[in-house]
């Protein structure tokens, strides 16, 4: 994340006249009670603070979701900051929003799950839905399956979700299949598009190109939300698409244009999954942001920016852009 904001910093985009930093808040309790049970809340709150429980019953304990010191308040922020996002759209300050910390795309109403513990773009969607908004496209590129929102708007017939993500024959979370498509009144507005392991950039990019756009002109929204994981990087330990930043760049595209043509600008983006935090993570965050505050990225890296994280990480960078 530290890398990703130096980046961005580096190649010199916070200062340009169309890009504001803003600074995040707290979600309150009510805000993340929108997707979250009170009982789970309080869970979070309490074994964050070192309290004795019953938190496995939540999803704590070992695995992905250790307990750790201010869990609830560290992830109240980070839903604050994807709220931020959300007013700043909605409320027409900024056209596009970017949130690098959120994309926690695995919490479950009741349940941590995946080293997520609240589900900061439902949260968003939710308290976009409580205002009023009346159709919402999220599209999760991702390279796990984005559960959490998909299964908190299973029957919600104003929020269209589409995921592309590796198969969950092959990947946790284990679910994203076809057959999944919404229930009652939103059936059809949950889309899925499972990939095979060693899917690379062409292959990526067709499944993303008869998927994504076409589905999110029809639904019109009057917001896109996006999750913007970039684990789904040829490098990346967790899983095994084959991708590059080409396809980063070319998906930052996409979706640019589709958040002017189908949403009326409106975009709310959050991070996600990347675990190469020095050789990946900041080029894929910095690209797309980029995109959004349309500035040209010259191919290569800012000198001092790779020789710092080189050192500080202890092994070689790549020094250009789309690699
Ligand atoms: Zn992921
Ligand atoms: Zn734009």
């Amino acid at each position: 994340m530290l890398y990703t904001l130096d980046l961005i910093e580096a190649y010199g985009i916070p200062s340009r006249p169309n890009v504001a930093t803003l600074d995040c808040r707290t979600a309150g309790d009510q805000e993340i009670g929108l997707v979250h049970t009170p009982e789970f809340i309080e869970a979070t709150r309490r074994a964050g603070h070192g309290e004795d429980g019953n938190w496995s019953r939540f999803g704590y304990g070992p695995g992905d979701n250790p307990i750790f010191p201010q869990m609830h308040e560290a992830a109240a922020l980070v839903a604050g900051a994807s709220l931020v996002a959300a007013e700043e759209v909605l409320s027409g300050r900024a056209e596009h929003a970017f949130n690098p910390a959120g994309g926690l795309h695995h919490a479950m109403p009741a349940r941590a799950s995946g080293f997520c513990v609240y589900d900061d773009p439902a949260i968003a969607i939710a308290w976009l839905l409580a205002r009023g908004v009346e159709r919402i496209a999220y599209v999760d590129v991702d390279v796990h399956h984005g559960d959490g929102p998909q299964a908190i708007f299973y029957d919600e017939p104003r929020v269209l979700t589409i995921s592309i993500h590796e198969s969950g024959h092959y990947l946790f979370p284990g679910t994203g299949f076809e057959d999944e498509t919404g229930r009652g009144e939103a059936e059809g507005t949950k889309v899925n598009v499972p990939l095979h392991p060693q899917t690379a950039d062409g292959e990526w990019l067709e499944a993303f190109r008869e998927n994504v756009p076409r589905r999110v002109r029809e639904w019109r929204p009057d917001v896109l939300v996006t999750q913007l994981g970039c684990d789904t990087h040829r490098t990346d330990p967790l899983a095994h698409l084959e991708l590059t930043t080409f396809a980063y760049r070319e998906a930052a595209k996409m979706l640019h244009e589709l958040a002017h043509e189908a949403a009326g600008g409106r975009w709310i983006a959050t991070g996600g999954g990347g675990y190469q935090w020095a050789r990946v993570v900041p080029r894929a965050w910095t690209i797309y942001f980029a995109e959004m505050a349309e500035v040209d990225l010259p191919d290569r890296l800012p000198e001092p920016w790779v020789r710092r994280v080189e050192q500080e990480s202890g092994s070689p960078v790549p020094t250009t852009c789309p690699r």
